[in-house]
């Protein structure tokens, strides 16, 4: 297939390798030049790349970042065409997510929300979940391209049901980690190695693939982002913002987003949201260490 990928950040570059890999005929354009992936062709502008594609597909930072994509100064809109079809595998507002699909729908082209969840990891991989909304014809036709990605492609339903579900599950994600990164901070205060905690909490029904993902990197201190805070603290305002819409109290996720500001006013921002342990830490006075690290 002809595929125009929009965004070349952590995720993005990495899922349009993948689309070259499998074969496909890729077209790449970044908002910042300079970052291109090699076997695909480098176009100018988002509506560049979209000219003569058969799906364009988009993986950037924010809602305003696919509204300027889609809808700015040389965005995709008017390169669309009946039978094309638009992907966001950015993760944005479920709201948002209709109204540029009505806009796309209006010029002939389908709409398919389907942000990702696998982390950086999943996507050089090409092991990565897509958690789709959009007709089941559509996702159907455009299956190839998920398969090239990813290993798993979840319909929630019809176009913004992907990004309801994805707010949902990253939801859990923020708490669970976040309850691990209190629990590891109150044994560390409390004199407990954290390789014990994690042989307990491995044995036991606090088992949990966040934990099993996370723990490596935060014994060995290693912060560097796989999920940028910032990107985390964003889809928690994206939480926050689609629970007031249907009028849902979240009242752990307010706490944690709060935490997340001050990690994120103390300069966490670009590290890994596993990054929130350092300001328990400075606040506990301790800090969590691995046995085998000698610390
Ligand atoms: P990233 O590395 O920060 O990359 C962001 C991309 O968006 C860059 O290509 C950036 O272009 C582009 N961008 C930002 N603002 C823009 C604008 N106004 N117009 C056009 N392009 C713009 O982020 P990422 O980790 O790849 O994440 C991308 C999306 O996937 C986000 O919605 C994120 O929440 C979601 N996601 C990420 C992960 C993860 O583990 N990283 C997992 C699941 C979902 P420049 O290069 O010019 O800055």
């Amino acid at each position: 297939m002809r595929v125009a990928f929009l965004g070349l950040g952590i995720m993005g570059h990495a899922m349009a390798r993948n689309l070259v890999k499998a074969g496909h005929s890729v077209a790449v354009w970044n908002r910042t030049p300079g970052k291109d992936v090699e076997g695909a062709r480098a176009a100018a502008t988002p509506a560049e790349a979209a000219t003569d594609a058969d799906v364009v597909w988009m993986c950037v930072s924010d809602t305003a970042a696919v509204e300027q994509v889609l809808f700015g100064e040389n965005g995709v809109e008017s390169a669309l065409r009946e039978g094309m079809v638009v992907v966001d595998s950015s993760t944005i507002s479920p709201s948002a997510t209709l109204a540029f699909a009505e806009r796309v729908c209006a010029r002939g082209a389908d709409y398919v929300d389907a942000p990702v969840t696998g982390s950086k990891i999943g996507a050089q991989n090409a092991q990565l979940i897509f958690i789709v909304g959009g007709s089941e014809a559509t996702v159907e036709r455009i299956r190839p391209l998920f398969e090239a990605m990813g290993k798993t492609v979840l319909r929630m339903g019809d176009t913004g049901k992907g990004q309801a579900a994805k707010l949902a599950a990253n939801l859990m994600i923020a708490m669970i980690y976040e309850g691990f990164a209190e629990g590891l901070t109150l044994a560390a205060k409390l004199g407990v190695p954290a390789e014990s905690l994690l042989s307990l909490v491995n044995a036991s029904m606090v088992k949990s693939g966040v934990v099993e993902y996370k723990a490596p990197f935060v014994l060995k201190r290693d912060f560097s982002p796989n999920f940028p805070m910032r990107l985390m603290f964003k889809d928690m305002q994206l939480m926050l913002e689609a629970a007031r819409e249907a009028r849902v109290k979240l009242p752990g996720l307010k706490t944690v987003s709060e935490v997340y500001e001050v990690a994120i006013e103390e300069g966490h921002q670009d590290l890994d949201y596993a990054a929130t342990l350092m300001l328990l830490e400075k606040w506990a006075g301790v800090e969590v260490s691995s046995a085998a690290s000698g610390a």
